[in-house]
């Protein structure tokens, strides 16, 4: 029997896998995620139905949830508001203890035990992908705020006259610094005629530039889509130099989509962040590093979460 599974649901597909007691992964299964709450419990407890049995699992989920397991805003799962991912899930699957926590939140706790955080006290993880997700670590424990909540990074607001976001608000910083940033400032460079090569890769159509066209060009070496990923760093580096102050990390950790791209962008981002952060010069370096645990980090910190709460019942003591 494995003796955990964590699952990580994201907008677009649910990651479920098996974590063996020395760490190891084992088997693991994918399913696309489903439209509405009650469909993607279902979903959830069948994919871990094919990995077990077993007696705990942790599900890392996008968005905001409390410290009762209930997903209570998920601007990336439409229709989901208030979903009881716990209670549904222990309802669905008899006997088994469910740990939930968000996506982003889990996978700095993986990073953290497993990956590049390892040995860090103090760190921050940090996914770029669609949007910007954060895991806070202060003293070696998570800090999960008083309702759950803490950890929204992405919506801390950098130019009040920005772009609107989702979330309701304008100028937050996931407009800037995550993929669909990387995309925007790329098709802005295009359609001024600064970045022909990154235009020429999405098909010469500057209206259907992407982040990846201009991380691709890059890669090349391309000078007008360096600009493009310079400009997109200093947006990266004022959010962490933000982060940095307010948290003073020993180590800022990089993952998601747009960190497994290769990490083009990180020597300007470390470069942009000690013109950024407060007198860098009088304090010892923040390391800025990429995660190691990849698309997998969600899942695999949602098992270790889910060991540690089964685990903790047993140590205390019983009347
Ligand atoms: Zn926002």
């Amino acid at each position: 029997m494995p003796e955990v599974i964590g699952v990580d649901v994201g907008g677009t597909k649910i990651l479920a896998l098996q974590l063996r007691a020395d760490g190891s992964l084992g088997q693991e299964t994918r399913k696309l995620t489903p439209r509405g709450g009650e469909a993607v419990l279902d979903a959830i407890a069948e994919a871990v139905d094919s990995l077990g049995p077993v007696k705990a699992v942790g599900v890392g989920a996008p968005g905001l949830v409390d410290h009762a397991g209930i997903l209570q805003f998920a601007p990336n799962l439409p229709h989901v508001v208030g979903l009881p991912v716990r209670a549904g899930l222990e309802q669905r699957l008899p006997g088994v203890v469910v740990t939930v926590g968000n996506d982003a939140t889990c996978a700095g706790w993986a990073e953290r035990l497993l990956g590049a955080g390892q040995g860090s006290h103090d760190l921050l993880m940090v996914t770029l992908g669609t949007g910007i997700g954060g895991g806070l670590v202060g003293g070696g424990e998570l800090l999960l705020g008083a309702n759950g909540f803490s950890g929204e990074i992405g919506h801390m607001v950098v130019d009040i006259h920005g772009p609107p976001c989702p979330c309701g608000k304008r100028g937050c910083w996931e407009r800037f610094a995550s993929g669909s940033g990387l995309g925007r400032l790329g098709r802005e460079a295009a359609e001024a005629g600064q970045a022909p090569r990154v235009a020429q890769l999405a098909g010469g159509d500057p209206v259907a530039v992407r982040g990846e066209h201009v991380t691709a060009a890059a890669l090349e070496g391309d000078a007008g889509a360096m600009d493009v990923i310079h400009r997109f760093a200093w947006w990266v580096a004022l959010g962490l130099a933000n982060l940095a102050n307010v948290f003073d990390p020993e180590c800022i950790v990089l993952g998601g989509g747009l960190a497994e791209s290769g990490g083009v962008f990180l020597e300007p981002v470390r470069t942009a962040f000690n013109d950024l952060v407060e007198a860098a010069e009088y304090r010892p370096p923040i390391r800025i590093v990429l995660a190691q645990l990849g698309e997998r980090a969600g899942a695999v910190g949602a098992a270790l979460l889910a060991r540690h709460a089964s685990g903790a019942p047993a140590a205390t003591p019983r009347p």
